[in-house]
C-alpha cells in the first residue's frame, strides 16, 4: 500500500479496494518498525489517527479526494490538543489549543494525521539536526543528514512512513530536505497559504507547503490548502485554480531559464550532469531551455542572514518563561526568570540568530544592516521579475551537494548557511518553487529546482508532473525501506 502515490491510494480508497483504517495502521505499523531508525517524528498519533481514519470510512458525505489519506504535519503547525514542540525544549510542555487553518482545512477534508515531524529547533537549519529532540536520519544513508529545516516531513514521505506530509519553507526548509531526501516538495509563493497557528519564524519568508512523492500528490494537497484566511492578513484574496487539472494541460513551448550564475563556478560537475538529463526530458517535451541572469543571486544569502534573524529575534521575544513554554526553576525575579529560561531552554543556534537579529535591528546598526538587506531583497526580486518577462521558469538544482554527514557541518554554520544558496532567493522574492527528484549520484537523490512567478503554482507543478510521467526518480524507494 504505501508503493502507492497519494492520488493512487485515493483511487483505492474511493473504489473501497482499501479502508482508510486499514491504509492507517499500515503506516503506524511502519512508523513503529522503522522510526526507531530515523527519528523523523516527535509525536505519533496512533489512536487519534486510527479514530480519525474509522471516521474517513464511515463519511458518506465527504468526498474530497484527500479523504482517509494518512499524513504528517511538521511540528510547527499547532494542531488542537496536541503537543506542538517546534523540535524545541521552549516548547516540550505546549499542548496548541487551536488549528492552524491548514490543518482545520485538511481535516474538514477528511484528511488522518498520524503525527508530527521532527525538525531543526524554530525551522533554523538545513540538515535537522539542531532539534531537542535528537537528529533525523537520511533513509538513503542513516549516516547522513536529510536536509532541513522539514527533515522530518522529507524523511517520513521518503521512507514511505506518511502518504504525504506538510512542511514549511523560509529558505528553503521544504525544497532542501526534498531534494536530500529524493522526494517532490513544494513551496508556494507568499499569501498563497495562511500561516495562521504556523510558530512564526520569519513571518515575511515563512510559507507552509506540501511534500509528497509526485507533483500530482502535492497538487492535490495544495488545492485544499490554499486560499484567503481572514486570520492571516499576508494570504491573498485570489482565486484558487484547479491545479489538478491544470497538470495535464501542454507544456510545448514553455520557456525555461537556467540562471547563468548558478551554473558558473563550482557546481558539482555531478550534478550538472544530473541537471543536463532533465533539462534534455523537458526539451523532448517542447520546452525551451535559454539562460538568464540574476545578477544579485549571490547576494541572496547575506541579505537572508540579516532579515531571517531580525524577524526571529522579534518573534521568538514572546518566549519569555511568563505567558507558556518553559520556565526555569525558582527564579529569583522577573528578570531571571526571563534570562534563565531562555538561556536554559533555546538552543545554540536560535540564540546566535537572536543575537544576530538583535545586534541588526539595533539603533546604529539598523541602517548599515537591516535597511540594506532590504534593499538587496528589493534587487533580488527585481531580477526575477525581468526574468520572469523573458521565461516561464527558472531552473536550477536544489542545493550544491548531495546529503552531508551527520555532524560534518554543525561547528560551522557559514557552511551549513551556503546549503540554500538557490532557494533562498525565491523566499526573499516571495515566489514559489518546487523541487523533484531527477536521480542518484551514488546512491543519494539529486534534486532540481523549478519557480515561477506569484501564483503560478500551476506552472512548476506541470512541468514537474510531466516531467514524471517520462522518468521514475521520484518513484524510488530506498533500500532498506521498501
Ligand atoms: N536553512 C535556512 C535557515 O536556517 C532556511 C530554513 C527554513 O527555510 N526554515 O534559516
Amino acid at each position: 500500500m504505501h508503493k502507492l502515490t497519494l492520488a493512487q491510494q485515493a483511487k483505492a480508497l474511493a473504489a473501497k479496494q482499501i479502508s482508510s483504517e486499514e491504509l492507517t495502521r499500515h503506516y503506524i505499523d511502519r512508523i513503529e518498525a522503522h522510526d526507531g531508525q530515523l527519528n523523523s517524528f516527535i509525536t505519533v498519533l496512533a489512536e487519534q489517527a486510527i479514530e480519525q481514519a474509522k471516521q474517513a470510512d464511515a463519511d458518506r458525505h465527504q468526498t474530497s479526494v484527500l479523504k482517509g489519506i494518512p499524513i504528517a504535519l511538521k511540528d510547527l503547525f499547532c494542531s488542537d490538543g496536541t503537543a506542538t514542540t517546534c523540535g524545541s525544549k521552549m516548547l516540550d510542555n505546549f499542548v496548541a489549543p487551536y488549528d492552524a487553518t491548514v490543518v482545520k482545512k485538511l481535516k474538514q477534508a477528511g484528511v488522518v494525521t498520524l503525527g508530527k515531524t521532527n525538525m531543526d529547533e524554530f525551522a533554523m537549519g538545513s540538515s535537522s539536526e539542531s532539534s531537542f529532540y535528537g537528529a533525523v536520519k537520511n533513509p538513503w544513508d542513516t549516516s547522513r543528514v536529510p536536509g532541513g529545516s522539514s527533515g522530518g516531513s522529507a524523511v517520513a514521505v521518503a521512507a514511505r512512513l506518511a502518504s504525504a506530509s506538510l512542511g514549511t519553507d523560509t529558505g528553503g526548509s521544504i525544497r532542501q530536505p526534498a531534494a536530500l531526501c529524493g522526494i517532490t516538495g513544494l513551496k508556494p509563493t507568499y499569501g498563497r497559504v495562511s500561516r495562521y497557528g504556523m510558530i512564526a519564524y520569519a513571518s515575511s519568508l515563512d510559507q507552509g507547503g506540501p511534500m509528497a512523492v509526485t507533483a500530482e500528490d502535492c497538487a492535490y494537497l495544495l488545492q485544499t490548502m490554499a486560499g484567503h484566511d481572514d486570520k492571516d492578513s499576508t494570504s491573498v484574496d485570489l482565486p484558487v485554480p484547479d491545479y489538478v487539472a491544470d497538470l495535464e494541460q501542454t507544456v510545448k513551448g514553455m520557456r525555461i531559464g537556467m540562471p547563468k550564475e548558478f551554473f558558473e563556478q563550482g557546481l558539482d560537475s555531478e550534478i550538472a550532469a544530473h541537471i543536463q538529463h532533465a533539462c534534455e526530458v523537458l526539451t523532448s517535451l517542447g520546452c525551451e531551455i535559454k539562460p538568464i541572469s540574476l545578477p544579485n543571486a549571490e547576494l541572496a544569502i547575506a541579505a537572508y542572514y540579516v532579515i531571517a534573524p531580525a524577524e526571529a529575534s522579534s518573534n521568538l521575544s514572546r518566549y519569555d518563561g511568563a505567558r507558556y513554554g518553559y520556565r526555569c526553576q525558582n527564579p529569583r525575579d522577573l528578570e531571571d526568570m526571563y534570562s534563565r529560561s531562555r538561556s536554559e531552554a533555546f538552543g545554540e543556534e536560535v540564540k546566535r540568530r537572536i543575537m544576530i537579529g538583535t545586534y541588526a535591528l539595533s539603533a546604529g546598526y539598523y541602517d548599515a544592516y537591516y535597511i540594506k538587506a532590504q534593499k538587496i531583497r528589493r534587487l533580488i526580486s527585481q531580477d526575477y521579475s525581468q526574468a520572469f518577462a523573458e521565461v516561464d521558469a527558472v531552473l536550477s538544482p536544489t542545493a550544491p551537494t548531495t546529503a552531508f554527514k551527520i555532524n560534518e557541518k554543525s561547528d560551522d554554520p557559514v557552511t551549513m548557511y551556503l546549503s540554500d544558496i538557490f532557494t533562498i532567493g525565491v523566499n526573499l522574492a516571495g515566489l514559489p518553487g518546487l523541487s523533484v527528484p531527477i536521480g542518484l549520484q551514488s546512491g543519494l537523490p539529486v534534486g532540481m529546482q523549478l519557480v515561477s512567478n506569484y501564483f503560478k503554482e500551476d506552472v512548476i507543478l506541470r512541468l514537474a508532473h510531466q516531467y514524471q510521467q517520462q522518468t521514475s526518480h521520484h518513484l524510488q524507494i530506498p533500500a532498506s525501506f521498501e
